[in-house]
C-alpha cells in the first residue's frame, strides 16, 4: 500500500498475490484442521527462581500436526487463525483441552494438586461476550480446581479495550481463576494502566531476558519488577536459555523462571514425568 496524498492505493504484484492465495489455503485447510482435530498441546514448564528443580506450572502451546507438512509451530498459523476469525474455534479448543488434561493430571494426585496449566487467550477470544462464562462451564464440567487452571493474556490484547479487559478479569477471578499479562515490555502499558486491570502475574518478555546482560535491559527489568511489586504481581521471566540468565533473571527479583534452560516445551506424558 502507497500513500499518495492521503489516498491509498494498493499495487498488487505476484508475490503478493502469491500471498493471498497462500494465506486463503492456509484458512481452508485450518478450517478442515479444526474440524478434525489436527492440534495437540505441548507443555513447558515455569520453575521457581528460588529453586529451579521446583516446577510450579506448565505454559500450554498448540502445535498443528498437519498430515502432510508435520509439526507446525504456532507463529505460521495463529496470526491467520487471529486474523480470519478462526482463532475463536482453535482457541475454545485449546481451552478445553487443557481443561481435560488438568484433569487427567489430578487423577494422578500426589504432587500435582498445586501446579497450574497456563493456556494462552488470545484477544478476540478474550473479549468475546461469551467467554468468562465458557470458562466457569468448562471448570465445572470438567471437576477441576481453579487454582489449576491459569489464563495469559498478550499486553497487546488487554490495551484495546482497557474497560471491557477489565470486566472480563474480575469476572474470570470470581471463578478464582488466576491471569497473567503476557509478553509484557513489548505494548504499551503505562502503570496507571496497569493499576487498573487486576492480573496476578506479570511475564516479561524474552526479548528483555536475552539482552538482561547490558545494563539497559537490566535496568528495564528492575523497574518491571518494581511496578510488580508495588501492584502485588508476581512475576515470570521467559526466554531463558542458559544458567547464567536464570540467575541474573533471578536475582533482577523475578519470581518464576521458563524456558528451554529448564525445560523445552513437552508432550503431556513427558510433562508428567517431570512431576
Ligand atoms: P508465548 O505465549 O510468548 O509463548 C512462549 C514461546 O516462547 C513459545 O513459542 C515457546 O516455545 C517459546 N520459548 C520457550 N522457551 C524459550 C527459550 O528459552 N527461548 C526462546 N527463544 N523461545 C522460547 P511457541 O510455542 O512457538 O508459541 C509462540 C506464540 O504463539 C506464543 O508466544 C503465543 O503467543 C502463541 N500461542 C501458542 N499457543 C497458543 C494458543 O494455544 N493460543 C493462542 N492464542 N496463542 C498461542
Ligand atoms: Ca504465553
Ligand atoms: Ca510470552
Ligand atoms: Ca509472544
Amino acid at each position: 500500500a502507497k500513500e499518495r496524498g492521503g489516498a491509498i492505493t494498493v499495487e498488487f504484484d505476484d508475490s503478493m498475490r502469491d500471498t493471498f492465495r497462500f494465506r486463503h489455503e492456509l484458512e481452508q485447510e485450518l478450517r478442515e484442521a479444526i474440524r478434525t482435530r489436527q492440534f495437540v498441546l505441548n507443555f513447558q514448564p515455569i520453575v521457581e527462581a528460588a529453586d529451579p528443580n521446583v516446577i510450579v506450572g506448565f505454559e500450554a502451546l498448540v502445535r498443528w500436526k498437519h498430515p502432510q507438512r508435520g509439526l507446525i509451530h504456532p507463529a505460521e498459523f495463529i496470526p491467520t487463525a487471529e486474523s480470519c476469525g478462526l482463532i475463536l474455534y482453535l482457541g475454545d479448543w485449546v481451552l478445553e483441552e487443557a481443561c481435560s488434561a488438568i484433569s487427567r493430571l489430578n487423577a494422578r494426585g500426589g504432587r500435582w494438586a498445586d501446579r497450574y496449566v497456563a493456556v494462552n487467550v488470545a484477544a478476540r477470544q478474550f473479549l468475546s461476550a461469551s467467554f468468562s462464562a465458557r470458562v466457569g462451564e468448562l471448570i465445572m464440567r470438567k471437576g477441576i480446581d481453579p487454582k489449576n487452571l491459569r489464563l495469559e493474556v498478550t499486553e497487546g490484547a488487554a490495551i484495546t479495550d482497557a474497560r471491557r479487559t477489565r470486566e472480563v478479569l474480575e469476572q474470570i477471578r470470581r471463578w478464582g481463576v488466576k491471569t497473567s499479562l503476557d509478553d509484557f515490555g513489548t505494548g504499551y502499558s503505562s502503570l496507571s494502566y496497569l493499576q487498573q486491570l487486576p492480573f496476578d502475574t506479570l511475564k516479561i518478555d524474552k526479548s528483555f531476558v536475552a539482552n538482561a546482560g547490558e545494563t539497559r535491559s537490566a535496568q528495564i527489568v528492575r523497574t518491571i519488577v518494581e511496578l510488580a511489586r508495588s501492584l502485588d504481581l508476581s512475576v515470570v521471566a521467559e526466554g531463558i536459555e542458559n544458567a547464567s540468565q536464570g540467575k541474573r533473571l533471578a536475582s533482577l527479583g523475578c519470581d518464576y523462571l521458563q524456558g528451554y534452560h529448564y525445560g523445552h516445551p513437552l508432550t503431556e506424558s513427558e510433562a508428567f514425568a517431570r512431576l
